[in-house]
């Protein structure tokens, strides 16, 4: 039946993929998949890692057996082998740095909590998570840089130093400095005034692995700039590891275009607010820590009212163990409530649901709830049902993979689709910014 050759029907894929997700993601995952031999039967893929790989069939797998031919399980037919031992033989091996022995200027200190069995994962950080494990267990080998993004207190500093840990644990050889952007800078200044910059500069560059924590605090300090992105690319050019945490994507950082493109180099990766469901286990992750128990419904309780980001969940908790300590009490929601009041008096975020969602967009786009969750493409049904897709993402935390699923079973890259589209056009089309935010405030009231 397939009359197109395996590697005609991979380009073919690669065609829709591309229109599916965003440049940086492509060149990342997809563009590094090459096709080996192949019959009408199977197609052989090489990746340069597992993780490409579970990326490749995570977010594909439907679309896969679109393009590509398929087993009898309804699987599609794909045999992966990994570009390990080629790039073992390459050169480009991280070999341990110089025998010069500059000392550190900046002592690197990693916060001994901040480690990958404390961190807690979920949809919101999954990702993130794995790839921080792949830079960690192979330095220099698997994604560089590798850029950590996201709000605050959601976690880039503790998955940064549990890089350092790991690496320092298991590749002892090799030379890490974690830093952050401003202790750069003020040594920078310091090196600069005792005329040490030299000896400074060897130092980095000599450097094995560097992470480099809240890269926003270099923005208009544009003399610091470019020191910086000479000591990053000698790294990168000698395939030494480079992470960077910032609360800002690459491109909208105010930085040179110089060091954005160098930035998003690598693996560019989201930190968001964890959900409901992986802020209860991370509460109960930290209660275990500190001696401290606390009944699910209470932390539950907790969870659902807390919800901006891990940090303040963290000072609840201290607070809150604080007080049963010292009354010697157990802690029940009455002692939640008392402890934690003003902390709890933000409302908690209103429930909006798909359900809500769809049916205000029905009723402004005069279509059925019905259409908005079946398939058609029909202009009339396919765009009120993106907007749909990009309130849902927008009002509700909750995993792309649960939220397509309540759209008739849509996959979360449609959805991530959806939501790109209407937030372009937004930017464009008046109408449709105001037709949002009355749906918005609809849903919200
Ligand atoms: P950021 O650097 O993003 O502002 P941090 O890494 O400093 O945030 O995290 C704030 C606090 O929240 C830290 O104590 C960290 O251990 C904790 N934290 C954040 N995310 C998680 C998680 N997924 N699991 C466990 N602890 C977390
Ligand atoms: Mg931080």
């Amino acid at each position: 039946m397939l009359t197109r050759s395996p590697q005609e029907l991979w380009s073919q894929f690669l065609e829709f993929a591309e229109e599916r997700c965003s440049a940086t993601e492509f060149e990342n995952w997809l563009a590094p998949i090459k096709v080996l031999e192949s019959s009408s039967e199977e197609i052989h893929l090489e990746v340069p890692n597992v993780f490409v790989r579970e990326y490749l069939i995570d977010n594909y797998k439907k679309d896969l057996c679109v393009f590509l031919p398929i087993r009898e399980n309804g699987e599609p037919a794909i045999t992966f082998s990994i570009a390990e031992a080629k790039k073992a033989a390459a050169p480009k091996i991280l070999v341990p740095a110089a025998q010069e022995q500059s000392s550190s200027p900046v002592e690197c200190k990693l916060n001994p909590f901040y480690v990958f069995n404390n961190f807690i994962e979920g949809p919101s950080n999954q990702f993130v998570k794995s790839a921080a494990l792949g830079v960690a267990a192979r330095p220099g080998r698997s994604y560089n840089p590798l850029f950590i993004h996201g709000g605050v207190g959601l976690g880039k500093t503790h998955l940064l130093h549990a890089i350092g840990h790991h690496v320092r644990e298991n590749h002892k050889k090799l030379r890490i400095q974690c830093i952050t952007t401003e202790a750069f800078i003020n040594d920078l200044v310091d090196n600069l005034r005792n005329k040490s910059v030299d000896k400074m500069k060897r130092f980095y560059r000599s450097l094995d692995v560097l992470l480099v924590d809240d890269i926003q605090f270099l923005q208009s300090r544009l003399n610091f700039e470019e020191e910086f992105c000479n000591t990053f690319e000698s790294l990168i050019n000698q395939n030494k590891q480079i992470v960077i945490t910032s609360d800002k994507p690459p491109g909208q950082l105010k930085l040179s275009e110089r060091m954005i493109a160098r930035m998003e180099w690598g693996l560019v990766a989201h930190v968001g607010i964890p959900d409901l469901e992986t802020r209860v286990a991370i509460l109960q992750h930290k209660a275990e820590q500190k001696g401290l128990r606390i009944p699910h419904k209470v932390a539950f309780f907790i969870a659902e009212h807390i919800f901006h980001n891990v940090r303040q969940l963290e000072g609840a908790l201290n607070r809150l163990s604080a007080y049963s300590r010292l009354m010697g009490l157990e802690v029940t929601e009455e002692i939640v409530e008392k402890t934690l009041g003003e902390l709890l008096q933000q409302a908690p975020q209103k429930r909006v649901s798909v359900e809500n969602i769809l049916k205000s967009v029905a009723a402004i786009y005069e279509v059925r709830i019905s259409d908005l969750k079946g398939g058609s493409r029909s202009k009339e049904v396919a765009f009120p049902r993106q907007v749909a897709m990009y309130l849902a993402k927008e009002l509700i935390n909750e995993s792309l993979i649960k939220l397509a699923a309540s759209f008739g079973g849509k996959t979360h890259s449609t959805l991530l689709h959806a939501w790109k589209k209407i937030a372009d056009q937004m930017e464009k089309d008046e109408t449709l910014r105001r037709q949002i935010q009355m749906a918005r405030r609809n849903l919200e009231a």
